[in-house]
């Protein structure tokens, strides 16, 4: 993995490039995770809640037997859903995952959001009520959860572990009561919303932050563009990027992937397109200049950027990070 990852404060490296799953059936992904690694990507990540891990896993041991390589080259994530966030459901949660994946272990282990789903049925990931609004688990215990977390690391079931969707101030709590601090934070990240305040954040408490939705998410289902509070941002045909993409004679999703990784920001596209998958992984031949990284960094729209603080009902719940 080389100069391609970073050190984790978990001792750990991790690969800065990785292949996001969240939409890809499993059937896709038993074939597509034989592609990327096969590419050279190491790095996948996935979610209890994308209810996909078991084509990651049938991928990962596909290419194992293939290579001959060893579990050990490949790093990987998963995530404790939202109805895992009680005290029994973290270990309970994990192991389901790990079976799933066909794993012992797995690289990072994170909390997907600091709002918990009253747990109705493990096979239910998003509950809801007669109006279609999540049923909201209000007594969510971040320290709680948190200790349940190290405990999965002091069990082996995972290397690292981190957060996925807190603000500031829910981190600064599990920071402070933490005997294992988080080693990752993966937000929403891409051209338009570069979340300065909380890279800020991260870098001071040696946290490292990965860009999910680098491209804005463009597949994301049509449910969610609905209730969108403003329309996605076409990140892939915007002018400034596709200026400097043509500079560099790559493509506008290569220049979104390097702007990030350049920073020590980890990025994980997601495509189930063989040719994509190829073009997104090959950011490592070029460099942006200051003045390129400048024009980028200047596309930041602050909050006004943010377009996944949607899902209606989850305002209610005292743990909303928005
Ligand atoms: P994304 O990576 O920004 O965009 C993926 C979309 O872009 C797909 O529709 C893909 O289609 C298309 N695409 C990929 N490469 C492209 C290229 N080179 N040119 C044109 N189109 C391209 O969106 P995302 O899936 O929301 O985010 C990435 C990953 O982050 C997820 O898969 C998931 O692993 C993670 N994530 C985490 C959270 C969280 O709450 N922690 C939330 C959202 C996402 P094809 O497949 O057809 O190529």
């Amino acid at each position: 993995m080389g100069e391609k990852s970073v050190l984790l404060s978990s001792g750990h490296r991790m690969p800065l490039l990785g292949l996001g799953c969240w939409q890809s059936p499993i059937d896709v992904l038993k074939e597509v995770i034989v592609t990327a690694l096969d590419l050279g990507y190491r790095h996948i990540d996935t979610a209890f809640q994308y209810k996909n891990e078991e084509g990651v896993g049938e991928g990962i041991k596909k290419w194992l037997k293939k290579t001959g390589k060893s579990r050990s080259d490949i790093f990987v994530v998963t995530k404790l859903p939202m109805i895992g966030m009680h005290a029994s459901g973290i270990e309970k949660c994990l192991k389901m995952s790990l079976e799933r994946l066909q794993l012992d272990y797995v690289d990072l282990y994170l909390i997907h959001s600091p709002v918990g789903l009253k747990n109705t049925d493990y096979a239910n990931v998003y509950p809801v009520n007669e109006k279609g609004l999540p049923i909201l688990d209000e007594s969510t215990d971040h320290i709680a959860i948190w200790k349940e977390m190290e405990r999965m690391v002091d069990k082996g079931l995972t290397k690292s572990i981190g957060l996925s969707n807190f603000n500031i101030r829910q981190m600064r709590k599990i920071c402070a009561n933490a005997r294992i601090q988080p080693a990752v934070h993966q937000v929403e990240m891409h051209a338009q919303f570069q979340q300065f305040p909380m890279q800020e954040f991260c870098k001071s408490r040696n946290i490292v932050l990965t860009a999910y939705s680098p491209f804005a998410s463009p597949g994301r289902p049509a449910s969610y563009n609905a209730i969108a509070k403003r329309p996605v941002p076409n990140l892939l045909e915007d002018p400034v990027v596709a200026l400097v993409a043509e500079r560099h004679r790559v493509t506008t999703a290569q220049v979104l992937l390097r702007f990030f990784v350049q920073q020590d920001i980890v990025v994980i596209p997601k495509s189930a397109n063989p040719q994509r998958i190829q073009t997104n992984g090959d950011v490592w031949n070029f460099t942006l200049s200051e003045v390129e990284m400048a024009a980028l960094k200047s596309l930041d729209r602050g909050e006004d950027g943010r377009t996944f603080a949607i899902l209606p009902g989850f305002e209610d719940h005292p743990e909303c990070p928005w």
